[in-house]
């Protein structure tokens, strides 16, 4: 799986921000809004949410071919990229795979009326999507996905398990069924907002407790603010817990059919 984006909603660096952080040299304190494609050869390329830096995602790591999307949930920062799948349906000649909770769906239809029916004109094309609900576990192209249920605050959003990796952006809070669907994960990525705490997110002490009590080989925080520099923060981070950056490419063992 590769990391297209590993900040939180402003990225880093933040608009009008002169920190040393936003204005670190350091490639791996850039964080574009927080997405990864999971890339499974022969099988599928999976993309988890439409963020507004899609199209410079895209460009970048060169994706030019989408099999289905996942969406966590309906914050701007997860969605906002949407209208840029115009280009893969043009690439693959058809709409593409999108799968979302009946909230998630319900908010891209109102945020996105235009994709939906709403469009005067259709100008430089809608995005065509092939919209399905995710209500469980799914197969996409022979990849299972599982779906983990987190609190993000007030709201339920989506977590994913794919095989032996757990993708849990946007959350600061798990049920038991949450912790049963991620148990045995050899890789873990998870919120972890800031070093200060935060009413809907992680900040890092919760999101270790988290890790400490998943026991994962490996885990990486996402969704990152400018409160932590990679460097500085990576240095004092426990054995085996690191900061996920734009970029990464982690190995991970997915269950296919
Ligand atoms: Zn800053
Ligand atoms: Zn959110
Ligand atoms: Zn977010």
């Amino acid at each position: 799986m590769l990391f297209l984006g590993t900040g939180t909603s402003h990225g880093v660096p933040m608009i009008g921000c002169a920190c040393a952080v936003c204005r670190s040299t350091d490639p791996r304190d850039k964080r574009l809004r927080p997405s990864i494609l999971v890339d499974v050869p022969t099988h599928a390329k999976i993309l988890v949410d439409t963020g507004p830096d899609l199209r410079q995602q895209a460009l970048t790591h060169d994706v030019t071919r989408i099999d289905a999307v996942v969406f966590t949930h309906s914050h701007a920062d997860h969605i906002m990229g949407l209208d840029e799948i115009r280009r893969f349906n043009v690439l693959q000649g058809g709409p593409i795979p999108c799968y979302a909770n009946a909230p998630t769906w319900e908010a891209l239809r109102h945020t996105f009326r235009y994709i939906f029916g709403g469009a005067v004109q259709l100008g430089g094309g809608i995005p065509r999507l092939d919209a399905h609900d995710l209500t469980g576990p799914l197969t996409i192209k022979g990849v299972r996905v599982v779906p983990v249920p987190l609190w993000h605050g007030k709201m339920p959003v989506l977590g994913f398990r794919f095989g032996d990796f757990a993708y849990l952006t946007d959350c600061n809070r798990l049920d038991d069924d949450a912790w049963a669907l991620i148990e045995g994960i050899d890789t873990l990525v998870i919120d972890a907002l800031r070093q200060k705490p935060h009413v809907t997110h992680f900040n890092l002490d919760e999101a270790l407790e988290v890790i400490e009590r998943v026991k994962p080989r490996r885990a990486y925080t996402t969704h990152m603010t400018h409160d932590l520099s990679h460097a500085a923060t990576n240095a004092r981070l426990p054995e085996g817990v690191e900061l996920a950056y734009d970029g990464l490419v982690l190995d991970v063992r997915v269950d296919v059919e």
